[in-house]
């Protein structure tokens, strides 16, 4: 079974707009073990849209397609799917309903445009969209020598997104061969490269393998998620307890946490007491994020950790002592501070971090790196870094460019 993934929108195919589901359906699809073999961009027309599915439906057994579900006449996916399949759009009840409670909520009438967000190719089926007014279509087309399963969805990503998880993978694991449970846990890990931590692991990032490890970077954390398939979900966990035991003895305090927790979460849940901050070269970045940790903590119910944060740019005060002034002016246990720009004796542009706490004060240069948008970002997460490995880290500097 193989895959094309279809991404439809003139802001996409003029550049406008980066194709970012496209990146998002093949590393799902991945998970499923479903190869995409082609990915298609196609602009908004009756013409490129039918030609786009006709070529996909004839190479894949598996299409599927973001955008032009919307309610404008550019939105023109229903009626290219109509065309291509040979089957007039006939109206979903059910689906009108839906559309016209969601703007009966808001107290506004149905406008007549989003009225034809219900009409569906004949004989296809409706794939519910709890976010938004576009429902996606599932429809079995007939191609080239072989029958593509092809699944609509809306191009908005919040929308797109949980209808993947909700209807459209769940359908898909029904067709692979042999039916099974399939569960994830992603692993992430902070203050080496991809390809650093790549080359730290045995051969376990590789297609094929059970269970399959696949490896993003963002904004300098990297991702290792870990997808198993088995009978239950006790086989998969077991599966994926084995592989997370491998990483984890693999890449050791790189690990910072699993799922969707961030480096800030277990800087926070890491510190030795309350924290606050004086940053000077970074702007803010590191407060902007210890913040939003913080206000995630209190969510949930835990202690307050990050007192709070002096922003001070153009500064001349140097780190330690930025550290000491952030601990002293918010009573906190722990100061980070993080200093203005300089230079190493070999020339390159560094940061200095300091942690100042009742153990005494601790320094640690961070070389820049990554160009000069990502440069600065990165160095707030290794400062954060350096909290979390209790100002214990080696070089974190060279390690995160
Ligand atoms: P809706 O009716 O909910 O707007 P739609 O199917 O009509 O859905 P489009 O009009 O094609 O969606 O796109 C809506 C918005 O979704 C775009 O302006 C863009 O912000 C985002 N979007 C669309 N396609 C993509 C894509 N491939 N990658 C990332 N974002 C996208």
């Amino acid at each position: 079974m193989r895959a094309e993934v279809i991404a439809i929108g003139d802001e996409l195919v003029t550049g406008q707009r980066l194709d970012t589901n496209s990146r998002w359906l093949s590393a799902e699809l991945a998970v499923l073990g479903i190869p995409v073999v082609f990915h298609t961009t196609a602009a908004d027309t009756l013409e490129a849209g039918v030609e786009a599915f006709r070529i996909a439906t004839g190479r894949a057994d598996v299409v599927v397609a973001t955008g032009g579900l919307g309610p404008t006449a550019d939105d023109l996916t229903r009626d290219v799917l109509s065309a291509l399949a040979g089957r007039p759009l006939v109206l979903s009840e059910p689906s009108l309903q839906a559309i016209e409670a969601r703007f009966a909520t808001r107290g506004m009438p149905c406008p007549e445009s989003n009225r034809r967000q219900a009409m569906f190719p004949e004989g296809s089926r409706v794939i519910p969209n709890p976010n938004g007014t576009a429902p996606g279509i599932d429809l079995s087309v007939d191609g080239a020598g072989r029958r593509s399963r092809v699944f609509a969805l809306p191009g908005v990503p919040a929308e797109m997104k949980p209808m993947w998880e909700a209807t459209v993978a769940p359908a898909l694991v029904t067709l692979l061969p042999e039916a099974a449970t399939i569960l994830q846990r992603s692993i992430k890990c902070f203050g080496a490269g991809e390809s650093a931590i790549e080359a730290m692991l045995p051969d376990i990032v590789r297609r094929g393998r059970d269970p399959l490890v696949g490896i993003t970077a963002h904004e300098a954390t990297i991702t290792l998620r870990i997808a198993a398939r088995g009978r239950d979900d006790a086989e998969c966990q077991d599966k994926i307890a084995a592989t997370e035991a491998l990483i984890r003895e693999c890449l050791g305090p790189l690990v910072f946490g699993v799922e969707c927790e961030e480096l800030e979460d277990a800087a926070l849940a890491a510190a030795r007491g309350t924290l606050a901050v004086c940053e000077i070269a970074t702007g803010g970045a590191a407060c902007a994020l210890l913040g939003q940790a913080e206000g995630r903590r209190r969510d949930r119910g835990l202690a307050g950790v990050f007192r709070g944060g002096l922003v001070r740019p153009g500064d001349s005060l140097a780190a330690s002592d930025a550290a000491a002034l952030a601990r002293q002016e918010f009573t906190a246990d722990v100061g980070l501070g993080i200093g203005g720009l300089g230079l190493a004796a070999d020339g390159r542009p560094v940061v200095r971090f300091a942690i100042d706490s009742p153990a005494g004060t601790a320094t640690v240069d961070h070389i820049l790196g990554g160009g000069p948008l990502l440069a600065l970002p990165r160095a707030a997460k290794a400062a954060i870094d350096f909290v979390r490995r209790g100002g214990a880290v080696q070089p974190a500097s060279e390690a995160v460019r």
